[in-house]
């Protein structure tokens, strides 16, 4: 496998200030060691951003759409290799990983569709005294902040809308998981993005030396997926220089089961739901809200479903649940999970951290009142609290218990019960009778401290867009 590991700034690959290890947590392996920028390539990347903005910024629509769709066209043909060494840097299975790479190159197909379409408006004034004309520029010089739990697709989400609304960018993916992100990069150079526009830089000290670039002035955008703890930082910085932002933070999704849900139909969404990407995604269930009616059943059958997942390394032949990215996150979730007992949590599968040097934690399912603190926490892994209600009110006012709001879950069989449901919960997606929505064409973000803005679908392109109006004389 031949990994890149270089810094990729202004059209070239350049070493760093030092490097950090990546290592594959299924093992405790190092796998390669990968360049960390110093200030002064910090630097060099925005001064290339800023200058390759000059002509990419007014390159034909059409140019622009065709480097994205040749992009996603090198993604899928090499989907393989990509998924394998977003499996090994981050230890979810390869199904998951070959999941990801497909949905991270729709978002090049989707954007390059896009590129050409963006709308204007051309129309009398009330007054009828001018006409009103109202275009799209791209913003400037934006930068791209990624995290580890979907190294692809996260970095594709925002390179796709970036580039083809023109702007240039710098590209700070998460340090456990820089290679896969390195491995877009040199697919997007292939694919003939010129020098400059997209620069791939990992900060040796990432909240100073991030700090000083949204202190520039050069930089116009910042674009964030992570944390809503790192999240409230970065908008804190960001409003010294005013800058524009989009936020895609935590989530802690409930998943309604209503009195009426066909209840196998919502164990294998709940199965889809929790257990993608071994329950590292944001949009990943964390808090099943089942009537008490059909509590037991779920359960039961739920668990019995998560305990028969096989837990092995990401690439070997028939693995089901992989390790977490590092011990670290590993124990985080132990953590949560332990203190979820001792506040009266019932444990009906898993709990028990296994021994060894992989970075692994069982299926895990909780019985717990909605008092327990686990509820409060967004896990990150495979580990699914149950909680029960009495009404569909309460069922509400549950889901709505958090200051996230990302996505939620409701089954039910009754199509107008469960859109007034979606409709009463406090979120900016919800998914009925499905385990998954996430969809390129389709508008991702969250309301409350899930964050601000939308990727994807046709509000995407938006958020590297700024709205001029001009008044005209006729
Ligand atoms: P994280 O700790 O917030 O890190 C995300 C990124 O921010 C990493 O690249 C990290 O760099 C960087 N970062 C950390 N501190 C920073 C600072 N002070 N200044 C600038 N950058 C900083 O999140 P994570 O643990 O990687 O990812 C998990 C979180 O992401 C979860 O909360 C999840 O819900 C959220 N997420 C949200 C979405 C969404 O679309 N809403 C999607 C995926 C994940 P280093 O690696 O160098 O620290």
């Amino acid at each position: 496998m031949q990994l890149k590991t270089d810094l990729y700034i202004d059209g070239k690959w350049v070493k760093g200030d030092g490097t950090i290890p990546v290592i594959d947590p299924s093992n405790g392996e190092v796998i390669a060691e990968v360049a960390t920028a110093g200030e002064s390539q910090c630097d060099a990347a925005v001064a290339a951003a800023d200058r390759a903005f000059v002509t990419w910024s007014k390159t034909a629509p059409r140019v622009r759409a065709e480097i994205l769709r040749k992009a996603f066209e090198l993604m899928i043909a090499e989907s393989d290799h990509l998924a394998k060494l977003t499996s090994m840097e981050n230890g979810k299975v390869f199904s998951d990983a070959k999941g990801e790479i497909a949905y991270a190159a729709e978002f090049f197909r989707w954007f390059s569709e896009e590129a050409v379409r963006t709308p204007g408006d051309f129309r009398m004034a009330p007054s009828g005294d001018k006409r009103i004309l109202v275009t799209h520029q791209p913003i400037g010089v934006s930068l791209l902040i990624t995290p580890w739990n979907f190294p692809a697709a996260m970095a594709t989400r925002k390179i796709g809308p970036a580039l083809a609304a023109g702007c240039t960018m710098i590209l700070k993916p998460a340090s456990e998981t820089p290679l896969t992100a390195l491995a877009i990069i040199d697919i997007l150079e292939r694919a003939g993005v010129p020098a400059g526009v997209v620069n791939l830089i990992l900060p040796s000290k990432t909240g100073p030396m991030i700090s000083k670039m949204l202190h520039d002035p050069r930089v116009r955008n910042l674009s964030f997926t992570g944390s809503t703890e790192v999240g409230r930082v970065l908008l804190k910085e960001s409003a010294d220089c005013v800058l524009r932002t989009s936020m895609e933070l935590g989530g802690n999704a409930p998943f309604v089961v209503l009195a009426d849900a066909n209840i196998d139909d919502a164990v294998a969404g709940a199965m889809i739901a929790k257990m993608r990407n071994g329950g590292a995604a944001c949009t990943a269930a964390n808090r099943f809200i089942v009537a008490k009616s059909v509590a037991e059943e779920f359960t039961t059958k739920f668990a019995k479903a998560m305990g028969a997942l096989k837990v092995a390394p990401g690439l070997e032949e028939g693995a089901q649940l992989g390790a977490s990215v590092s011990i670290k996150e590993r124990n985080k979730i132990a953590e949560l999970v332990d203190a979820s007992v001792a506040a009266g949590g019932k444990l009906e599968l898993g709990g028990k951290t296994p021994e060894g040097a992989g970075a692994f934690y069982p299926a895990t399912v909780i019985s717990v009142t909605k008092e327990n603190p686990i509820l409060n926490h967004e896990v990150f892994g495979p580990v699914a609290p149950v909680v029960t209600f009495e009404n569909d009110e309460e069922a509400i006012a549950l889901a709505n218990a958090t200051e996230f709001g990302l996505i939620s879950y409701v089954y039910s069989s009754d199509l107008k019960r469960a859109i007034k449901t979606a409709e009463a919960i406090e979120s900016g997606m919800v998914a009925i009778n499905r385990g998954v929505i996430s969809d390129p064409a389709a508008p991702f973000g969250g309301f409350k401290q899930s964050g601000l803005g939308r990727e994807g679908g046709f509000h995407g392109i938006h958020e590297f867009l700024e709205t001029k109006y001009i008044g005209v004389e006729i």
